[in-house]
C-alpha cells in the first residue's frame, strides 16, 4: 500500500463515519443464536421482510434446542415470506442439532466453528462474530462487495479474497464499523444500479464515480 493509498483508505473511513455515524445491524436480534437465525433467513430476502417473520419464530422455536426438534411444515409455514422456505428449514434444523448436540446449545463464538454449522460461509459468521459478539470481521456481501471494487479498495470479486484484503487494508479495530458503513453506504448511496455519486460523500475519492 502507498502513502497515497493509505491516506485516501483513512480519509473513506472519517466520510464514512460522519455520513454514517451509528452504522446499526438492521435485522432485529436479541441473542446470538437469533441473529444466526436471521441472517441465514436473511439469503435472497430482506432484513426489512426477515424481521416480519422472526418474532413468531423465536416465540415458537427460542433456541437451539426447540429448534432442532421443530416440525418442518410447521417451521416452513413461519418463515415462508424470507422465501426458499424448504432449503432453509432445513438449514435451520440443521445448525440448530449441531449447536444442540456439539456446544451445548450455545452457539461458538470462533470462525472456525460457526463455518462447521450446517450451511453458515464465512459471511453469516463473520456477522455473527461482529454484531453478536463484538468480534474483529468483515462480512462480505453482495454491497459490500460492490462498493469495495468501485471504490478500488478490492481487485478480485472473491468474497474470501475481498474479505482478506479488506481485514489488510483496514486495521482490525476498525473492521466491524468498516463493514457495517461499506454495506450500508450500498445498500443506501452506491446502490447497484445509477449509484447516487451526486450526493455521495465519497465521490471526490472514488475512481468510479458518474460511471455509466
Ligand atoms: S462516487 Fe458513486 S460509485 Fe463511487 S462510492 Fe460514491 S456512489 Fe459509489
Amino acid at each position: 500500500m502507498t502513502g497515497q493509498d493509505s491516506g485516501r483508505i483513512a480519509e473513506i473511513l472519517v466520510r464514512l463515519k460522519q455520513s454514517i455515524p451509528n452504522p446499526a445491524m438492521e435485522l432485529d436480534f436479541h441473542s446470538p443464536f437469533e441473529l444466526l437465525v436471521s441472517t441465514v433467513l436473511s439469503a435472497q430476502s430482506t432484513d426489512k421482510t426477515v424481521n416480519t417473520v422472526t418474532p413468531a419464530l423465536f416465540q415458537k422455536f427460542p433456541d437451539p434446542v426447540s429448534m432442532e426438534k421443530a416440525s418442518v411444515p410447521e417451521l416452513e409455514k413461519l418463515i415462508r415470506p424470507a422465501g426458499f422456505f424448504r432449503r432453509k428449514a432445513q438449514q435451520l434444523i440443521g445448525l440448530s442439532r449441531e449447536i444442540a448436540e456439539h456446544f451445548n446449545g450455545v452457539v461458538p463464538n470462533t470462525m472456525d466453528e460457526l463455518t462447521k454449522l450446517p450451511g453458515v460461509g464465512r459471511k453469516t459468521a463473520s456477522v455473527v462474530l461482529a454484531y453478536a459478539f463484538q468480534i474483529p470481521a468483515i462480512a462480505v456481501d453482495t454491497h459490500v462487495t460492490r462498493v469495495s471494487g468501485r471504490l478500488g479498495l478490492v481487485k478480485s470479486v472473491d468474497p474470501e479474497e475481498i474479505e482478506a484484503e479488506l481485514c489488510r487494508i483496514f486495521p482490525k479495530k476498525e473492521w466491524i464499523g468498516a463493514g457495517s458503513r461499506l454495506l450500508l453506504h450500498g445498500r443506501y448511496v452506491c446502490v447497484a444500479k445509477k449509484p447516487l455519486c451526486s450526493s455521495c460523500v465519497l465521490s471526490a475519492l472514488c475512481p468510479s464515480k458518474n460511471l455509466p
